[in-house]
Parts: structure tokens; C-alpha cells; sequence
């Protein structure tokens, strides 16, 4: 209200533009960092009383209890009754204040979303409330074809089984350059159709909602962070039918105004003479990919189409064999030249290693901690993780349609979560 009256009661030619701006924009702006780091806050924790949340983000008790009204008040977060003889199962914030009370969570009834992961021999679908959390469980699953208008088919199909008055959105995890901002896809190496087509024009012909493309390993990073409470500086590699990564510092995803980051799966290999869909010959995710592990085994072993159990038992019973040794060490250079070149010294691998006997994640931890500068001084983790991609793409729904942010806003959020102190919390916001 003051900003309203000072702006009808003043003569305007006393303020330049600019100030005036500032003015007004600076507090609804602070507000939605505000609820930003809120809903990021409880994603991570998934239960707080008010009183806690606002303690953890540094926020006066009135301020953050502005919030959560308006966040109650849209359906975004739901408050609940903890009962007497439950409060020594919940969370730590619980026990702290030795009585039960009334909790905060995010929604977890109604579904807001539908998540779609668009996999390359493989679409798989599940409704979504914003209080998804945990491993990812989709509910239904479509061969991915190889056009638009197919893949458009596969969707009408099982659109019954997903239709909501609540849904907010459809957000779509893909493969390959994905321009998040245009939603688009510039390149996708194992999908080339999808870069012909406008995948949000498509599926919005089926679900008349607002539709998010993000990249699909931005969208795990995403889900680690928000289920791994304090983690804020790695590196993420995900292996499957292809191999790609995403960097997370200061608590945020590095994004590089070219929608390009993280290829690592493009890197060459001397001496690999594999051509890659990328239309270069030699890179590392013809190796590495689970096609590429595969069609090295059938080559060392003469088998016909072996199938990923039998390289997998082969594995259990012979060890690390040269062939495997090799790519893995090669996987490894690349994977700590990443981390020489951002500094980094935290990976999590997900993927396709969690099939294979344990001595495949151990020698390749050991090669990248041989190839990761940072060893020489202390400790390179490298962790083995779920994929939690649902839990990625409700905080990319969270931030893209929930409480979403300008480019420009977005800079002044990374410079406060850069400063926001160790503890996890945005502290120092307000
Ligand atoms: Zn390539």
C-alpha cells in the first residue's frame, strides 16, 4: 500500500524512471526469492512446522508466515496435524519442539503436474503432486516411435488414464541440447525427430495446459538437490542409452546462455573408431552407453545380441576384463577433467552401473579420483544414486510455473544463494 500511494500522491517528474522501478518492482521480487527458497526448502525436508522454516531461511516469523498463507491459500503447500503418538516418527523439526502441532509440507494430494520422461526407446508418464518425492516409480510406459506425429499417437492413447482438473502443467524431461527458455530441442543425437518438431505445441494439443521442456540431466541434478539435504556442489553423470551431465554450484544449476553444457558423453576416446550419433567418430558414449558396453562384450566374446543381465553375470564372474577396464578408464579421464576444469571434487553417477557387480563402480571411482586434482589435497566423493527424476521435475515445475523468475531476477537469486550461509538455508535474504 505505501508504494501505491507514494506513486499516486507524487509528481513523477521528480524520480527518474529508473528509480521508480526499483520501488516498486524491489519488493514483489524479493518476495518470490522468498518463496522460491521456501518451496526448495521443504522439497528438501518435507515437513516443517512455521516456525522452523522460517528460522532455517532466515526469515522473520511475520514475513515467512506471509508466505505460507499465500502458498496455503493457493494450493502450493498443505498444512496438517501431526497426532500425539506420532511425533516421535517424524522429522527432527518435530522432536525439537517436543509437542505435536501443525506442519507444513508441499500438496500432496491433488496431482499438479504430469511428469513425461522422453527416453529414447522409452516414454514413461506419471502424475505428479508437488510433494513427489523419493525414487522414481512411473505409473505408465509407451515405446518412444521415431516421428513426432507417432510419438503424438502413443500419447492420445494413454491420455485418459491422466486427466485432472488440477493439473497445472505438463513438464517433459528430454535428451540431447535442449534451449529450456525457447523449448526447444537444437540437437539430440540418440532423437533427431524431436528437433523438427515443437514437442510443447504437440502435447498441448493433448492436455490444454502450459507445458516445460528441461533437459534430462539437468532434471536429475535438479532431483538430487532437492532430495539430498546440504549438497550444493557436484557434478552429476548419468549412464544409460547415452551419457550426459549436469553441474550444480553454490546450490544452482550452471547454465551457460548457450544451451550447452555438460556433453561430456561428446568427449573422444584415442583409438575409439565408433561413429556416434552426433556425426563424430570415437566419443566416449559409444562406449560407455549401454549399447556401446554391450557390442564391446558381444566383440570380446563372440556372443550374438547378448543382453545386459548376461554382461552383467559375465561381469560377476570374470571381474573388471580389459575391454571393460579400458572403457571405464577412459570414462573416468573425461569424467575428471570435468572436475579439474569447475573445480568440483563431488560426483553422483546414476544410471546403468546400479546393474552391474559393485567392482565396476569401484574401479571406475578409483580411476576418476587418479585423473581429479583435488585428491591430491582431500577427498573426491564419488557417489552411486537413484535417478530421481520426478523429484526434478517437480522442482522444475516449481520453478518454472509455480513461482517463476525472470533471466534478469534469476542472476540476483544466484548471487544471494552464492552468499546464503553453509547451512543449507537462504539466510540473509531479508
Ligand atoms: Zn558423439
Amino acid at each position: 500500500m505505501f508504494f501505491v500511494g507514494l506513486t499516486l500522491r507524487t509528481d513523477f517528474r521528480i524520480f527518474s524512471s529508473a528509480f521508480l522501478i526499483k520501488m516498486i518492482v524491489v519488493p514483489s521480487r524479493m518476495g518470490r526469492i522468498n518463496k522460491r527458497a521456501l518451496l526448495a526448502r521443504l522439497q528438501q525436508i518435507g515437513v516443517a512446522s512455521r516456525a522452523d522454516l522460517a528460522k532455517s531461511l532466515g526469515l522473520s516469523q511475520p514475513t515467512s508466515g506471509k508466505i505460507v498463507d499465500q502458498l496455503l491459500e493457493l494450493g502450493v503447500i498443505e498444512e496438517f496435524e501431526v497426532p500425539m503418538w506420532k511425533a516421535g516418527a517424524t522429522p527432527a523439526p518435530v522432536r525439537r519442539l517436543g509437542r505435536p502441532g501443525r506442519m507444513l509440507r508441499l500438496q500432496q494430494t491433488a496431482p499438479r503436474f504430469l511428469g513425461v520422461q522422453l527416453g529414447v526407446t522409452e516414454t514413461r508418464l506419471k502424475m505428479l503432486p508437488l510433494g513427489a518425492n523419493g525414487e522414481d516409480q512411473w505409473t505408465v510406459s509407451v515405446p518412444t516411435p521415431s516421428s513426432a506425429a507417432e510419438w503424438q499417437d502413443e500419447l492420445r492413447r494413454v491420455a485418459p488414464q491422466f486427466r485432472g482438473q488440477s493439473l497445472w502443467g505438463v513438464l517433459i524431461s528430454v535428451p540431447g541440447i535442449v534451449d529450456e527458455k525457447e523449448a526447444k530441442v537444437i540437437f539430440s543425437p540418440n532423437l533427431h525427430w524431436t528437433e523438427q518438431t515443437s514437442l510443447p505445441a504437440l502435447v498441448g494439443k493433448i492436455w490444454r495446459v502450459p507445458v516445460v521442456l528441461a533437459q534430462e540431466e539437468r532434471v536429475l541434478a535438479l532431483g538430487h538437490q532437492a532430495l539430498v539435504p546440504g549438497i550444493r556442489d557436484f557434478l552429476l553423470v548419468d549412464f544409460g542409452e547415452g551419457v550426459g551431465g549436469a553441474v550444480v554450484v553454490a546450490g544452482k544449476l550452471f547454465l551457460h546462455p548457450l544451451p550447452m553444457s555438460g556433453e561430456l558423453g561428446h568427449t573422444p576416446v584415442v583409438g575409439n573408431q565408433r561413429s556416434c550419433g552426433c556425426g563424430s567418430v570415437g566419443c566416449v558414449e559409444t562406449l560407455i552407453s549401454t549399447r556401446g558396453l554391450l557390442q564391446s562384450f558381444a566383440d570380446a566374446t563372440g556372443a550374438a545380441r547378448p543382453s545386459w543381465p548376461e554382461l552383467s553375470a559375465h561381469v560377476a564372474a570374470a571381474g573388471v576384463v580389459p575391454w571393460l577396464a579400458g572403457t571405464l578408464d577412459a570414462t573416468a579421464g573425461v569424467i575428471a577433467g570435468a572436475l579439474n576444469v569447475m573445480g568440483l571434487r563431488q560426483v553422483v553417477i546414476t544410471g546403468s552401473f546400479s546393474d552391474l557387480p559393485p567392482a565396476v563402480a569401484g574401479h571406475l571411482s578409483a580411476a576418476i579420483r587418479r585423473g581429479a586434482l583435488w585428491a591430491r589435497f582431500g577427498e573426491v566423493g564419488v557417489e552411486f544414486a537413484p535417478r530421481r527424476r520426478t523429484a526434478g521435475l517437480v522442482a522444475v515445475g516449481l520453478d518454472r510455473l509455480v513461482v517463476p523468475m525472470a533471466e534478469t531476477e534469476r542472476d540476483q537469486e544466484t548471487l544471494l544463494h552464492a552468499s546464503a550461509g553453509r547451512d543449507g538455508g537462504a539466510g540473509g535474504l531479508i
